[in-house]
């Protein structure tokens, strides 16, 4: 048993007092930090929070000798008295994946703050928390007998967020399994707030909850308790899964919006869908999980692409929304796809393999070089859902086979895996899908479509295509976005330039650029670069597809029409 103390009792200092007690096992121990945490593809390097490490033993000091960055070589006696190691971590990032404390709260991500023991793994820890006075702790592990909080091994520990203050808790069951809701707001009573702008909240999320469950074909949670953590901060969005919680950032004023509720259900779908895809569920590559380094998992796109995917058609199932608003969410993913160039430059399964330099370290010319796996993996799972359609099954058939083969096991799945249990249900997918994940064309979305009486109508621009788009800071018009091989790259347009004038008129505001553009003609355009002026000449295009709706085919046929509503609904086909 490792004994983990933390002292969160100073947060406006946002310094977090940790404490390691353990038994030695060898006269050399490793002890080393996680680099990044799971769900969030990207090393973090989580010590460059940690400072004033030191090992104790007997009342004597332990050499410890530094490996890399985030490991250390501990000398110890194995036959003298437990080791102490101190040590202090700085809680000042706010995200889901990171510590902050403050003087309302303590949020901590454990993989950011608990080193590895060598050997103690999978050993049990225990978990002791010391909180300001009037404050209490949510963690979603047991109870330990002595006080505190037991979990298995390491894994389970670093997959525990700790949200700690003083908040109250909403308490709620999911077929007979406990279930808490908490809030923190970022600001004096934003949690009361939240329940009474929103009496239906903690109803409707134990709805979504039991859909998740009838869409995975179980009778209960995967998890024997389970802790909702919400961030109600002024904006922001995401989510981080764990098996037995998640933590949700959603912004109030997104929640003010007429979409912003159905939206926050949609996250909260995501994240707990979770507990089965991703986390149970698990691709090979994270069975068990490296701390230290990135592992290349191929198949994010089925973790993230179906969540993403499922989780709009589940609060429709649930009946806690229409489907006129469902149809305008895909819309808007699909909209969003076919206009990311992208697409046609990194293949899905690339874009699964490269989320650690790529999704997670996007910039500026991001839409042009990748797409996103969440996106194309969306996309992806809307055409396999229909195509399984086709042959009488259904997307969710085959969440429910690879959970009964490899999820309920705790069996990693492969991509070939994936491949087996698709066509199992629809023979063309052994060739369709391979296509769809290793190839750059598009699938056939437009057939797909028709099969439920729906088709994309393109809107067009109303001004002539420059391939630019720009930001206003303070007065000035700054280059944010320069489509690949579009007019205002051919012109020299880099991100980052000031855009002075157009045709000898002076720019100052967002408005002026549309209005100022003429396709067919060429154009001076007068930037600024590194303080250096340059005049270009720009040639637009005529107005481009500024984005794409899905809308009702004319003449949809009953077959059509009940297909829809059993593909919105989640529901399977009948049996021929
Ligand atoms: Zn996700």
């Amino acid at each position: 048993m490792v004994e983990v103390h933390l002292d969160c009792r100073d947060p406006q200092r946002h310094l977090l007092g940790v404490r390691l007690t353990l038994t030695p096992r060898f006269p050399q121990q490793r002890l080393q930090l996680p680099a990044w945490t799971p769900g969030s593809y990207l090393i973090r390097d989580y010590v460059r929070q940690l400072e004033g490490l030191e090992a104790l033993q007997d009342g004597q000091r332990l050499p410890l000798r530094r490996l890399t960055p985030s490991s250390w070589q501990m000398h110890s006696n194995p036959q003298g008295g437990p080791i102490t190691v101190r040590y202090r971590v700085m809680a000042t990032e706010l995200s889901v994946r990171t510590c902050h404390m403050d003087h309302q709260h303590a949020f901590l991500a454990l993989a950011a703050v608990v080193l590895e023991v060598e050997g103690e793994r999978w050993s049990p820890h225990r978990l002791q928390l010391q909180l300001p006075q009037g404050w209490k702790a949510f963690v979603p592990l047991p109870a330990h007998p002595e006080g505190g909080w037991r979990a298995a091994d390491f894994d389970q520990l670093v997959d525990t967020p700790v949200e700690a203050g003083p908040h109250r808790e909403q308490l709620f069951s999911v077929a007979g399994i406990p279930h808490r809701w908490v809030t923190w707001g970022g600001a004096p009573g934003a949690d009361a707030w939240l329940l009474e702008r929103f009496p239906q909240l903690i109803r409707d999320v134990e709805q979504v909850c039991l859909q998740c469950c009838r869409l995975m074909g179980v009778e209960r949670p995967a998890s024997d308790g389970y802790l909702f953590v919400l961030h109600l901060l002024d904006e922001g969005y995401g989510g981080l899964e764990h098996n037995d919680s998640t933590v949700l950032v959603y912004g109030r004023q997104r929640l003010e919006q007429p979409q912003g509720y159905r939206r926050l259900l949609q996250l909260v779908a995501h994240e707990y869908l979770h507990q089965w895809n991703v986390r149970r569920l698990r691709p090979a590559q994270l069975s068990p999980i490296d701390y230290q380094q990135p592992s290349v998992v191929p198949t994010l796109w089925f973790a993230e692409g179906i969540t993403s995917y499922v989780d709009q058609l589940l609060p429709l199932a649930a009946g806690l929304s229409d489907a006129e608003a469902l149809l305008q969410d895909l819309g808007d993913d699909l909209s969003r796809y076919r206009l990311t160039p992208g697409r046609q430059v990194q293949s899905l399964r690339s874009s699964s393999e490269e989320a650690w330099v790529k999704l997670y370290r996007a910039d500026a010319y991001a839409a042009d070089s990748q797409v996103s796996y969440y996106l194309k993996g969306a996309v992806v799972a809307l055409c396999l859902d229909l195509q399984l359609r086709r042959d009488g099954a259904c997307l969710p058939q085959v969440l429910q086979a690879l959970w009964r083969s490899h999820g309920r096991w705790g069996r990693g799945y492969s991509e070939t895996d994936l491949l087996t249990a698709f066509s199992a249900h629809s023979p063309a997918l052994a060739d369709l899908l391979p296509l769809w994940l290793e190839g750059l064309d598009d699938p056939d979305l437009d057939s797909y479509l028709c099969d439920v009486g729906l088709r994309l109508e393109a809107e067009m621009a109303t001004a002539a295509f420059a391939g630019l788009t720009l930001t206003g800071p303070e007065g000035s018009l700054v280059a944010q976005r320069v489509w690949r091989c579009g007019p205002a790259e051919t012109a020299g347009v880099m991100v980052g330039d000031e855009i002075l004038a157009l045709d000898g008129q002076r720019l100052r505001q967002l408005a002026q650029w549309p209005q100022a553009l003429r396709s067919g003609v060429p154009q001076e355009l007068l930037i600024s670069r590194r303080s250096q002026l340059q005049t270009l000449v720009l040639h637009c295009e005529p107005p481009a597809v500024e984005r794409y709706r899905l809308v009702s085919m004319d003449g949809v046929t009953a077959q059509q029409a009940a297909t829809r509503e059993r593909w919105l609904h989640l529901a399977p086909e009948p049996l021929c």
